[in-house]
């Protein structure tokens, strides 16, 4: 069957000459098999062509597959078959009074296509979403399975694998008890006069922490702190307390958000900044994002604000955030307690990419890795200088796919040199 198929944005059609959605394992196992060329569709919340398969290859959704959501209470897991998303896990999950360590900025994003790039909430003691997976179960090139668990030799390869190893039908992930997460939203924040004590200082305030700028001013315009009620709340005096509820694009309706002012309640409620049952973000938008090195985080910072003029036309909102070092080897925090900074531009791709472009010239220095899942331009040696496990992904991808059935040209261009 052929259709037209667009990612979330829909910047991105497909091309693939076929696209599938198989109802049973044993059929997408066929299928597999049968195909020469394969990519699987998550919630196709990416902004480039990452989950492309080309003209001559099949696009594979896995949506249609049955759910399996498996919480195994006495274990503290969580076997998740790959397609489901995060909103329907999380319910699942905080019914049996339990929780994931933490959440992107929405919950509408698949756990194995969102575990594949590297996606990430906030926290400078959180890793990405990866860090919570245990085990994950591939249907490989010939349509037979495969489960990597951690302790596996295999295993930080096998996460983070931007769907080059095969289909990720199932993950088990690592689950603790249910908390509660209050929001405390701030205004106004300087940029001049932060040094980089107060800076770490502001981001570990609370168990998830973000700033955000449109960057027609200096500073940062909000800061959101998500602070657990089983962790204490430092005093904040570094902004005033926001006076209204606010969404982290300028002009868009709070009521999308997930509940500010204190007011406690469940972690999955809470750890996203945008509610499941309405459009995320702006809805109408690009994104981009870079992942560098902590301590780099205010040069980086102040080289943004040199270039503002140039940001400010088409960005709706910057996030900074922070995420643990990891150990996948293709993660954008692999090895580096990391600061993300993250652009939602305006939906034209045209006038984009030129400041993308000049946003990664002002960050050469600090040794930025762009998220997989984003718009970037930097050429593809300059990313992969940026991976010092990237020759044993290689090995594995050459392993498991010899023939290179899950490798499209976003792929190619990262694993060739
Ligand atoms: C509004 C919005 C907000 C966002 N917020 C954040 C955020 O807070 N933090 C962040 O880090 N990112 C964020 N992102 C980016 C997003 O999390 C990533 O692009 C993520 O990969 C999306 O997951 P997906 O299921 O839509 O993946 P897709 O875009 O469908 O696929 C991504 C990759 O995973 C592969 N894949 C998907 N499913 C499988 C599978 N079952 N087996 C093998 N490979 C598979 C695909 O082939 C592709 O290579 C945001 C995106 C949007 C649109």
């Amino acid at each position: 069957m052929t259709d037209t198929v667009t990612n979330w944005a829909g910047n991105i059609t497909y091309t693939a000459k076929e696209v599938h959605r198989p109802h049973s394992l044993d059929a997408l196992r066929a299928l597999v098999a049968a195909s020469a060329t394969v990519r699987v569709l998550g919630s196709g919340h990416s902004f480039n062509e990452i989950a492309e398969p080309g003209p001559e290859g099949v696009l594979l959704s896995i949506a249609g597959l049955p759910p399996v959501l498996d919480v195994d209470t006495a274990a503290r897991t969580v076997r998740v078959s790959g397609g489901v998303r995060y909103a329907e896990l999380a319910r699942a999950v905080h019914s049996h009074g339990l929780a994931l360590p933490n959440m992107a900025s929405l919950p509408h994003i698949s756990v194995a296509g969102s575990v594949a790039t590297g996606t990430h909430g906030s926290g400078v003691a959180n890793g990405p979403l990866a860090s919570a997976v245990r085990e994950v179960e591939l249907a490989v090139a010939d349509g037979s399975a495969v489960r990597i668990a951690r302790g596996d030799d295999r295993f930080d390869g096998a996460v983070t694998s931007l769907g080059a190893l095969g289909v990720v039908t199932a993950l088990t992930l690592d689950l603790e008890p249910a908390y509660e997460v209050e929001q405390h939203l701030h205004t106004e924040l300087p940029l001049e006069g932060l040094d980089f004590g107060t800076f770490e200082t502001i981001m570990a305030s609370a168990y998830s922490v973000s700033l955000f700028t449109d960057w027609r001013a200096p500073g940062f315009r909000q800061v959101w702190r998500k602070r657990r009620t089983d962790q204490p709340l430092p005093d904040f005096p570094w902004a005033p307390p926001a006076t209204e509820k606010l969404h982290p694009v300028p002009g868009m309706p709070a009521v999308n958000c997930t509940e500010q002012f204190g007011v406690p309640g469940p972690w999955h409620e809470r750890l996203p900044h945008f509610r499941a049952e309405f459009v995320p973000s702006s809805g109408a938008e690009l994104q981009s994002e870079y992942l560098l090195p902590r301590p780099h985080a205010l040069e980086a910072l102040h080289a943004l604000d040199a270039i503002r003029t140039t940001l400010a036309p088409v960005t709706q909102t910057c996030e900074v955030r922070t995420v643990a070092a990891d150990s996948q080897w293709l993660s954008p925090a692999y090895g580096r307690d990391t600061v993300a900074l993250h652009f939602t531009w305006v939906e034209d791709t045209e006038t984009v990419l030129p400041v993308v472009r000049r946003l990664e010239e002002a960050l050469d220095a600090y040794g930025a890795r762009p998220h997989w899942g984003k718009v970037f331009t930097m050429p593809a040696p300059a990313v992969r200088g940026l991976y010092p496990r990237l020759g044993d992904f290689r090995a594995l991808a050459g392993a498991l796919d010899p023939a290179g059935k899950f490798t499209n040209a976003f792929v190619r261009d990262v694993l060739e040199g």
